[in-house]
């Protein structure tokens, strides 16, 4: 499929897939030459990128559940397509959905893996504060951060609701992916969707993606009751390019919940101004005047 231009493209991310082999962490460091950068073990999971950053354009979070006991191998009986990572133990505590995991003690915890990037918003804060237009929006509706335009203001950096955006210390510029617009460009996919083993990672036009998306969930939610899709219903930042299948709400994968670009209600705090200051000019001359024909 070559991508063409003045159609939307993005990514499907399908979370219950992925294997958190890294693959796409490493093709997008080696293909758009993203310095490295050793996190370490936060002590909390295997997870040791830790966030999206300047030098983070992918992220592979591991995100451990503790369950509770279990209902049996019935979830490994299930089509390989609707299989998920899952892992149980008999004396666990916590909540469980049906048919995940396998007996045997094998430390409690289920992971879910998920591959986090810029969510190429419909409504993209960083592209809106930006007031060098160092960002844009592509022929391919992606948004990209021009190095030589961006003067390291950071107005981006505090205006993205996902935290996607950081400034890099090497050069003082904006960075975070960029759908590999360059590839985009010469008919090829985005790096990380190509090196990804499991598909987990799918890159296409998006309303393309979305279908593949809708039906996706449909499956897995016979077998996941909070499995949902990310990306495509919020409204704070008029939908995403980029889709999520979940296996439990956002913010156990570090999602914000309900993202707002900030400037969206701009014009309304303006028209609220414009109300506040009418108002204030009306109770000034209006006291001015009874003040003046009390005098009299
Ligand atoms: S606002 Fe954040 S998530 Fe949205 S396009 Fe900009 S950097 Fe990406
Ligand atoms: S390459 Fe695919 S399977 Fe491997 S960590 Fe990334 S998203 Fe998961």
């Amino acid at each position: 499929m070559v991508p063409a231009a003045g159609r939307r493209y993005g990514f499907f991310t399908d979370t219950t897939v992925c294997i958190g082999c890294k693959a796409c962490e490493v093709a997008c460091k080696e293909w758009n030459a993203v310095p490295d950068h050793l996190g370490g073990f936060t002590g909390h999971s295997y997870d040791n990128t830790g966030e999206l950053g300047a030098n983070a354009w992918r992220h592979v979070a591991f995100v451990e559940q503790p369950v509770s006991p279990t209902v049996g191998l019935e979830w490994f009986d299930q089509p390989p397509d609707v299989a998920v990572q899952g892992a149980i133990d008999p004396s666990g505590e916590v909540g469980q959905p049906p048919g995940t995991g396998t007996e045997g003690d094998v430390g409690g915890i289920r992971l879910l893996m998920s591959s986090d990037v810029c969510k190429h918003c419909t409504s993209a804060a960083c592209v809106e504060v930006c007031p060098t237009g160092a960002l844009f929006y592509t022929e391919f509706d992606s948004v990209v951060v021009q190095d030589d335009i961006c003067n390291g203001c950071g107005y981006c950096v505090t205006a993205c609701p996902f935290g996607v955006i950081e400034r890099r210390e090497s050069d003082g510029g904006a960075h975070k992916c960029t759908l590999c617009y360059d590839r985009l460009k010469s008919g090829t996919q985005p790096a990380c969707a190509q090196s990804c083993p499991t598909d987990s990672i799918q890159f296409g036009p998006l309303d393309e993606l979305i279908e593949r998306a809708e039906n996706r969930l449909a499956r897995v939610s016979e077998y996941e009751p909070k499995a949902q899709l990310y990306g495509r219903d919020e409204e704070g930042v008029a939908g995403t390019g980029a889709l999520f299948l979940l296996l439990d709400d956002p913010e156990h994968y570090r999602l914000p919940p309900d993202p707002v670009t900030p400037t969206r209600n701009l014009g309304q705090m303006w028209r609220w101004a414009g109300i506040a200051a009418a108002a204030l000019a009306t109770g000034v001359l209006a006291s001015v005047g009874a003040g003046g024909a009390g005098g009299r």
